[in-house]
């Protein structure tokens, strides 16, 4: 734990906690449930999103025609003032597996805060080819190097792609977990909405 004179930096997951599942919904828009697969049912990171690519592949489905079904998923109510509020207090960086091809369109409904993420591969006909991971475990990893800098570190997120995050924060929140994060990640305080975040925030911050 840093000692108190040091200033707190906030780091959040975006899906889950501002942002729709963006797979499920792309399944859900497109009409291709195969797309609706989550590292739940394959744990292969690698194998999943080559099965992903080659559906979009097979459908035709463009980078462009994906980023439009993202834009009109918006993001979840409330998400917005509670970001605003945040970064009214500390500085905010979401930390997220997700791509900034398709976050884009929610970074721009989010009012455009600092996010931490991967890139995609696309040709010149806009499809999606492949994936460059920025860095392995990169949660964990830019709370790690925040701390170097001498930030003390509030995190919250949602799901199992989070816990190496908020065990590396000074503080780590769930935020509307699945039961099974929750029973097996009891050291960690839980919350619903983000009025119950906020307050455990603030008591931080005083
Ligand atoms: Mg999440």
């Amino acid at each position: 734990m840093k000692p108190d004179i040091f200033p707190f930096l906030i780091t959040l997951d975006l899906e889950g906690v501002f942002t729709p599942e963006i797979w499920i919904n792309v399944a859900e828009r497109t009409g291709l449930p195969e797309l609706r697969l989550t590292t739940r049912d394959e744990p292969d990171y690698d194998k999943l999103m080559r099965y992903r690519i080659g559906i979009l592949a097979a459908h035709g489905i463009t980078l462009a025609d994906i980023q439009e079904v993202i834009a009109g998923m918006g993001v979840l109510p409330g998400a917005r003032e509670f970001l605003d509020w945040l970064r009214s207090l500390a500085p905010v960086v979401i930390l997220s597996d997700t791509f900034y091809e398709f976050a884009a369109p929610l970074m721009a409904q989010l009012g455009r805060p600092t996010l931490f993420c991967n890139m995609l591969e696309v040709d010149e006909r806009g499809m999606i080819t492949g994936y460059r991971l920025r860095i392995r475990d990169g949660k964990r990893e830019a709370v790690q190097a925040l701390k170097a800098l001498n930030f003390r570190i509030i995190a919250a997120g949602d799901s199992y792609n989070d816990t190496t995050m908020l065990a590396a924060a000074d503080h780590g929140i769930l935020f509307r977990p699945p039961q099974n994060v929750i029973d097996e990640f009891p050291q960690f305080p839980v919350t619903h909405e983000y009025d119950e975040l906020k307050a455990i925030i603030n008591g931080l911050l005083k």
